[in-house]
């Protein structure tokens, strides 16, 4: 226990958090040290950000450009840390705004938007960024609002491999609404598994959040991303 009531409810939904992780991967026979927790911060203050590293948090998650930016200042201006990940959709024209701050961007998810990112990582002289497709498990008429469909990766992995700039690292997927997440994820495998036959380096899957992410482990999840349950509800978008 602190003396700071939000730690600790911030470090008892985190332990909560840790053990459906753990829990889900032995019962997928995995070791559970594959799966990386990725906590979605949106929403939430930059103080949360620090006690959430404080609390051995090391890669947090955000959705929205503006909000981001603005948090990964704050924290840097605090020496707080954690490797930034970019989850949400991103306006091609933002992109290379996004790649001065995020450590891995998740949402690539059309080539103008990874143009952009490109650019933005030559413009700001850093390292290459990682990059995840996000690919959309949509069904095929859908319109995919966000994410790439299926018969579209291999166009986006050969873009990527052109630039030493950015290091693609793998798949991103959110389930559909509505649908019942293990049906998806089972789908996702099959997408993955083409994937890496073509992309053997790009093993990161990121997949499954509050609400899914045992079925997300079970069928191959490497990186979960998980807001609610840690941080609480979010304020109603507004
Ligand atoms: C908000 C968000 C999450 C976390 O969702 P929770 O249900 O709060 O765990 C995960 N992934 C993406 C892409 C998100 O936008």
């Amino acid at each position: 226990m602190t003396s700071d009531p939000r730690t600790d409810e911030l470090a008892s939904n985190l332990e909560g958090v840790r053990q459906r992780v753990r829990a889900a991967a032995l019962a997928a026979d995995r070791d559970p040290d594959e799966v990386a927790l990725i906590v979605v911060t949106k929403f939430f203050p930059a103080e949360d950000v620090a006690r959430l590293v404080d609390l051995g948090v090391t890669d947090v998650g955000e959705n929205r450009h503006q909000e981001a930016s603005g948090k990964a200042a704050e924290c840097a201006a605090r020496d707080v840390r954690p490797r930034w990940h970019f989850i949400g959709g991103i306006q091609s024209n933002k992109a290379a705004a996004v790649a001065e701050y995020a450590d891995v961007v998740e949402s690539v998810d059309r080539a103008k938007v990874l143009r952009g990112l490109v650019n933005g990582v030559e413009r700001a002289e850093r390292d290459p960024l990682d990059v995840l497709i996000q690919v959309s498990l949509d069904p095929p008429d859908a319109d995919h609002r966000f994410g790439v469909a299926p018969d579209g990766l291999a166009e986006l992995a050969s873009i990527a491999a052109e630039s030493p700039h950015v290091r693609l690292r793998g798949l991103m997927a959110v389930a559909p609404n509505g649908e019942d997440p293990s049906v998806a994820f089972t789908r996702l495998a099959d997408i993955r598994g083409e994937f890496l036959g073509a992309n053997p380096d790009a093993d990161i899957l990121s997949a499954g959040m509050s609400g899914d992410l045992e079925q997300a482990i079970a069928h191959g999840a490497t990186h979960v991303r998980v807001g609610s349950a840690i941080l609480g509800s979010r304020p109603p978008l507004g």
